[in-house]
């Protein structure tokens, strides 16, 4: 970590970030060959995390972690690699090495939440079951999905821990719905295959049972193949004891995984749940409405029930209904939900799919005091985080898609989840009117509009000069749309979003 007084290192007199690479390259040079120690050979592998400090304020515990950061970056990457800090580090590796280092706190600080989704018979609507999904309630990054920190916590072994929570809460509150006389559905449970390595699984689960007076046969167990490849024999002896008290087990994410037909000959399934990126596709796409029809065939020669995930809207329900599945889930009929709004499900014990495809909860302001302009393509954006709660950070760019933009606020679409959060200052940096405008703001809502795609309500942050520049620019923007000419004059594109975010993707893999 290199200090610099003037424009040369306090330390070691270095100026550019070409000479400290230089040094940093030498320094995995020395690792790639073997070192002899006596008569054995060892191999050593590097990584390295470098942060360079610049400019006047030193915050010394932030400087040490955007050397930290460099180096779980570094590390992610591969062996004997080396990774500066700042211009190169995304939002998303920000946000992940935040996750990670705060996850402990996330189990000890009560920060975990249970959202519940409805799993309903598609004919009659009625509640079959719901399924118990975790959240992360983290202060600064607002609800944390479990798509980004249940892999973390299985690296770190926390899973073993939040799981145990998880089955805990959802035993006290079954036992609150039994005790207030609510209908005795089922509820189905994640279980990561980590959970399965710890020896007493299956003692500890019946324990936690037990403890709120239940009878097992109220719970589903979700595994994916992944369960049965990680640990064969045990995991198998594990799912067999489960069963033996009435637990069901639940094959996740079916077709997606390896899909060995075997896993469902040594292990008798209870139900297979079909992943959603099957209903996604049908009925207009033939590859995917012959898998789940061949599905539909196989779950009825073996007599396993069948559960179709992610159903989103009329023409999915109907095909599944045409092909008789008559269990499933999804934004269609209800999203997953805190607690209080799923009792409220519970207690009618049916759950109708929605007669507009209105999912998407939208907080949006009702009355904006200025006005918005709708640009006909996209426009690129770089974002950054410039402060969170007061504290600046320094992390780099990120590619957006701004929709429409006024005085006020903008729209716009990422493939990063941001929090609604008034203390997560964001900087956008775009070209209009061949100009470079900068402006500074936060999230006030979100929707998710579709796979890993966000779209985002920001207001803007900024004093009245600022203001009345971006008024006069975008003026000139609507002369122009009026005119047609804009899209010469600005950074936009004419790409989906879906597509532009992929490419993106496509063009980091291959850099
Ligand atoms: P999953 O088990 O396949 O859960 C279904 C996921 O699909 C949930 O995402 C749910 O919110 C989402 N979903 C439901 N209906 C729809 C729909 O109509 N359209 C779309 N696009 N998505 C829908 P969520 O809650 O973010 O969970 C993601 C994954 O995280 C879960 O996938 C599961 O694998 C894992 N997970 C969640 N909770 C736990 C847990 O407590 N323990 C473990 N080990 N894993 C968990
Ligand atoms: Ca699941
Ligand atoms: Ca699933």
């Amino acid at each position: 970590m290199p200090l610099f007084r003037g424009s040369v290192c306090y330390y070691c007199g270095l100026s550019t970030a070409a000479e400290y690479e230089s040094i940093a390259k030498d320094i995995v040079g020395l690792f790639t060959q073997t070192f002899k120690v006596d008569k054995y050979e060892l191999n050593v592998d590097i990584s390295m995390g470098i942060s360079i400090y610049s400019g006047d304020e030193l915050d010394p515990e932030l400087f040490i972690k955007y050397a930290e950061i460099a180096l779980f970056w570094a590390k992610k990457e591969g062996k004997n690699r080396y990774k500066f800090y700042s211009s190169d580090v995304s939002i998303q590796n920000y946000k992940q090495f935040e996750l990670r280092n705060d996850l402990q706190k996330a189990v000890d600080n009560d920060q975990l939440r249970i959202y519940y989704q409805p799993l309903v018979n598609l004919k009659t609507n009625e509640l079959l079951a719901v399924e118990a999904l975790i959240r992360w309630e983290h202060p600064d990054w607002g609800i944390v999905s479990p798509n980004e920190f249940i892999s973390l916590a299985e690296e770190t072994g926390l899973i073993i821990n939040s799981g145990n929570w998880l089955l805990r809460e959802v035993c006290r509150n079954y036992r609150q719905w039994l005790n207030d006389g609510l209908p005795n559905i089922k509820v189905s449970v994640n279980f990561s295959s980590i959970q399965f390595l710890e020896n007493n699984f299956v003692d500890n689960i019946k324990n936690t049972i037990d403890e709120f007076k239940l009878d097992p046969h109220f719970l589903i167990m979700e595994i994916t193949e992944s369960v049965i490849m990680n640990n064969t024999d045990k995991a198998i002896s594990d799912i067999k004891r489960l069963q033996s008290f009435g637990i069901q087990v639940a094959l996740d994410d079916f077709g997606t995984g390896y899909s060995s037909l075997s896993y469902l000959n040594s292990l008798s399934i209870d139900i297979l749940k079909l992943d959603e990126s099957f209903i996604k596709n049908i009925p207009f796409d033939d590859t995917s409405s012959a898998i789940v029809r061949a599905v539909v065939n196989l779950a009825k020669d073996l007599k396993i029930k069948l559960v179709a995930e992610g159903i989103e809207n009329w023409e999915q329900l109907t095909y599944l209904n045409e092909l008789n599945i008559n269990a499933g889930q999804g934004y269609l009929f209800s999203k997953p939900l805190p607690l209080e709004d799923f009792v409220k499900i519970l207690v009618k014990g049916k759950c109708k799919p929605r007669l507009v495809n209105n999912a998407a909860v939208m907080p949006r302001k009702n009355k904006r005091k200025f006005f918005r302009i709708k640009f006909i393509q996209q426009l690129e954006a770089d974002i950054t985080i410039l402060k969170i709660r007061d504290k600046k950070i320094n992390v780099g760019n990120t590619k957006v898609l701004i929709n429409n933009m006024g005085p006020g606020g903008l729209c716009f679409i990422s493939n990063i989840k941001l929090p609604v959060e008034k203390e997560i200052i964001l900087q956008f940096i775009t070209r209009l009117m061949e100009e470079e405008i900068k402006v500074c703001g936060y999230v006030v809502w979100t929707e998710e509009i579709g796979h890993n795609l966000h779209k985002y309500g920001v207001e803007f942050a900024m004093d009245e000069n600022e203001r009345e520049d971006i008024i006069r620019t975008l003026n000139q923007v609507q002369i122009n749309m009026r005119n047609r000419i804009l899209f010469a004059k600005g950074s936009f594109v004419s790409c989906s979003p879906a597509r532009f975010f992929k490419s993106l993707i496509n063009r980091k893999a291959s850099s």
